[in-house]
C-alpha cells in the first residue's frame, strides 16, 4: 500500500512522542473500553474498517509509527481513538464535499472513490491531515483539517480533496513519470492536479481571485527537508505548481498527457533546462500560452513574487 497525505510539515515529532506517550496511557486505561463503544457505533453505520498492519503502509511521509496500532479504530497513521464516518461536519458540507468528489473525478474521467471523514473527539487536533490510499482507493480527510480549510472558504476543502484525487490519479497511471527520491514531484504534481481541477470550466470553475487565497492556505505551505523522504517540495514551488496546473486547465487533458505538460514545463522549462526543440507531444497552443507565463511562473518558483502577491495575481 501507498499512501500520501497533505500536510507532512505540520506534524511536529516533538508532539507526536507527547501524543505517543497521551495514547499508550490512554491505551493502558481506557483501550477497552474505547473499543467496546466504537464497535457499537461501528455496527450501526457499517463504518468498520479492518485495523492496518503498520508495517503494511509504506510510510513516503515518514508519518509516526503509532505503537497503538492494535487499538487503532482507523489505521495506523490516525490516532488511536479516531474513528470514521460519511458525515462532513454537517448536512451543507456533506453534500458538497460529495459532488466535489464526483465532479474531481469526472474532470479526469475516472469515477469517485471512496470518501469519509476521520474524526477524534478526545484529540480533535490529531486529525489534522487527509491522506489518499492506494489499495483500496480512499481518501480520508480529518475533521480539523476541514475545519480550518472551511474558515479559509468554501473553495479550499475542494482543493484538499482535489490534491488528494491526483495522488489517485498517480496510482491508477503510474505517474508522476519523473519520481525522485522523495515525495517532491509526486506532492507538486497533486499540487498542479489540484490547480488544473480548480480552473477547468467543467471543474471548479473558479476566478483566481477565489482560488488564490486557497492555494495560499492549502498548497504553499512546503517545507524545506529537501533529503528527507516525505519532502513535499518548498513553499515557492508549490505556489507555482498549482499556478502552473491553473494555467493548463484551459486545455482539456487526459491524466497523462497532464503529467507530461506539467514536468515538461516544470522541470525543462521552468529550471531553464530547455529543450531546443518542443517534443511532438507538446501542443503548439499549449506551448505559446504557458511560455507566455513563464516569466510570471518563474517568479514565484524563485520567491521573487512573495506569498501575499501570489494570492493576487490575475486569472
Ligand atoms: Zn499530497
Amino acid at each position: 500500500m501507498i499512501i500520501f497525505t497533505m500536510f507532512t510539515t505540520l506534524i511536529n515529532p516533538k508532539l507526536f512522542i507527547m501524543k505517543k506517550n497521551k495514547f499508550s496511557r490512554i491505551n493502558t486505561i481506557f483501550c477497552t473500553a474505547v473499543s467496546l463503544s466504537l464497535l457499537v457505533a461501528c455496527s450501526n453505520n457499517e463504518e468498520v474498517e479492518a485495523p492496518l498492519s503498520a508495517t503494511a503502509l509504506e510510510k513516503v511521509d515518514l508519518q509516526p509509527d503509532l505503537l497503538n496500532a492494535q487499538c487503532s479504530y482507523v489505521d495506523g497513521n490516525w490516532s488511536s481513538t479516531a474513528y470514521l464516518n460519511t458525515t462532513m461536519i454537517n448536512t451543507t458540507q456533506t453534500n458538497f464535499i460529495y459532488a466535489q468528489n464526483t465532479k474531481i473525478a469526472n474532470v479526469f474521467g475516472q469515477s469517485a472513490v471512496t470518501l469519509k471523514m476521520v474524526h477524534d473527539n478526545s484529540n480533535p487536533n490529531s486529525t489534522y491531515n487527509a491522506i489518499s490510499y492506494s489499495n483500496p482507493k480512499k481518501i480520508y480527510f480529518g475533521e480539523a483539517i476541514y475545519i480550518a480549510a472551511l474558515n479559509k472558504g468554501q473553495i479550499v476543502p475542494a482543493m484538499i480533496l482535489a490534491h488528494e484525487f491526483g495522488h489517485q490519479l498517480q496510482y491508477t497511471y503510474n505517474l508522476p513519470s519523473k519520481p525522485e527520491n522523495t515525495a517532491r514531484p509526486n506532492e507538486l504534481e497533486a499540487d498542479g492536479f489540484a490547480g488544473y481541477y480548480m480552473k477547468r470550466p467543467t471543474g471548479y470553475n473558479a476566478s483566481w481571485t477565489a482560488a488564490g487565497p486557497g492555494f495560499e492556505f492549502a498548497y504553499a505551505i512546503g517545507d524545506y527537508n529537501t533529503t528527507s523522504a516525505g519532502h513535499h517540495g518548498t513553499p515557492p514551488q508549490r505556489r507555482s505548481a498549482a499556478r502552473l496546473g491553473w494555467y493548463l486547465g484551459d486545455y482539456a487533458l487526459s491524466a497523462s498527457d497532464f503529467d507530461y505538460n506539467f514536468f515538461y514545463y516544470y522541470d525543462g522549462v521552468l529550471s531553464g533546462t530547455y529543450r531546443t526543440t518542443t517534443p511532438e507531444r507538446i501542443d503548439p497552443k499549449i506551448d505559446a500560452f504557458i511560455k507566455s507565463k513563464m516569466s510570471e511562473l518563474q517568479k514565484i518558483r524563485s520567491g521573487e513574487i512573495s506569498a501575499e502577491e501570489f494570492t493576487k495575481l490575475k486569472d
